[in-house]
């Protein structure tokens, strides 16, 4: 078992161009699951294929535990990474049985034909194949090609599994379905996964910890509940989900709580702020489900409803404050009319306030 360390990582494509990911610094320990988080293009994969050994970065050093496996200069072999990997679109064999899929990599290493079928079994059983073993790719559903590519790859016992975005070909159901496996598979295993997606909700729902990554630049790097709650910035603020992004300006300090206003109609106090001062424009990031609404004059101010769209299990509403439009979700039950007047209250602990 063993974690990752990549320490001021950079890789550029070109000579001319923005390098893929520049001066990338992450510490992903043993036994962990980490997400790498970010959208179309922002370097995950180049990460993830340089954490491989597919190539060497420009600058900076991956190691695994104590060992250097990667500068400029070194560049350990694939095969001798102990890592496995799992791709978007299976790789599985289409003429080979489930298997013969799965006892490849064992072949390779010679492992004797008894231990091999051994191995083989105990894969399959751990993602739920026991008994698949002559089927033929074209016979099994996408969700269980998926399975065999990820019992290809802990069939040969790896330290670590990377993962590329390896449940986007699935259709939704199966996707959340194959999540909760993943998870569970992770634990049972204990080694350390490293995945790849631009899925935020699949990112919160797997991982112990998210690396948000941006034009090739580590953004934050927590817990999911912190990126969420606590985003480091407007980009992971905004990328993190539906989030309202607003104007204000810190009314007045007064210890470490600082008295805000928001988009020229919300007062409320915040908690510990730093780097704003009395006067000071900032950016303020509210989720949604952060207001409540109210009776006309019960919250912190009225606005009106501009529209109501029932979501089953949330309703969404647009609420017109002064010139800005809320997103707001409430319960279900909470049901406002278009045009009516309500009030808004928000919890000041889920406001995060970025200074400009
Ligand atoms: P996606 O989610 O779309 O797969 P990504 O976050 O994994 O995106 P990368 O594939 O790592 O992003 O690409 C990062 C940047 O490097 C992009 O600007 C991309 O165009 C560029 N890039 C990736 N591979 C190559 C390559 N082989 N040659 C040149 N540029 C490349």
């Amino acid at each position: 078992m063993a974690g990752v360390a990549l320490t001021g990582v950079s890789k550029s494509y070109n000579q001319a161009g923005m390098p893929a990911i520049n001066d990338l610094t992450l510490e992903i320990r043993d036994g962990q699951f980490v997400t790498l988080l970010g959208p179309s293009g922002c370097g995950k994969t180049t990460t993830l294929r340089l954490i491989a050994g597919y190539m060497a970065p420009d600058a900076g050093t991956i190691h695994v535990g104590e060992r250097l496996i990667s500068s400029k200069d070194t560049v350990v072999l694939p095969e001798h990474r102990g890592m496995g990997m799992v791709f978007q679109n299976y790789a599985v064999w289409p003429h080979k049985t489930v298997f013969e899929n799965v006892v490849f990599g064992l072949k390779l290493r010679k492992l004797p034909t008894s231990k091999a079928r051994e191995r083989v079994g105990q894969a399959l059983e751990l993602v739920g194949l026991s008994g698949y073993e002559e089927r033929l790719p074209n016979e099994l559903s996408g969700g269980q090609q998926q399975r065999v590519a990820l019992a290809r790859s802990i069939v040969v016992e790896p330290d670590i599994l990377l993962l590329d975005e390896p449940l986007s070909n699935l259709d939704a159901k199966l996707r959340e379905h194959m999540r909760g496996e993943l998870k569970q598979l992770q634990r049972r295993l204990g080694i350390t996964f490293i995945y790849v997606t631009h899925d935020q909700a699949e990112a919160l729902a797997l991982s112990d910890q998210i690396a948000v990554i941006h034009a090739g630049r580590l953004q934050q790097f927590g817990t999911p509940r912190d990126v969420y709650n606590r985003p480091a910035n407007r980009t992971v603020a905004d990328f993190m989900g539906n989030v309202n992004l607003l104007e204000g300006t810190v009314l007045r300090v007064d210890g470490s709580r600082a008295e805000i206003e928001i988009a020229g109609a919300l007062r409320t106090c915040v908690g510990p702020q730093e780097g704003v001062s009395a006067g000071s424009r900032i950016d303020i990031a509210i989720r949604p489900e952060s207001f409540t609404l109210k009776p006309s004059g019960t919250g912190l101010a009225d606005g009106t409803v501009a529209d109501h769209t029932f979501l089953g299990n949330i309703s969404e509403y647009q609420i017109k404050i002064f010139d800005q439009l809320l997103r707001v979700q409430t319960h279900p039950k909470v049901t406002f009319a278009v045009g009516e007047t309500v009030g808004i209250d928000l919890d000041p602990e889920t406001i995060s306030i970025f200074a400009r």
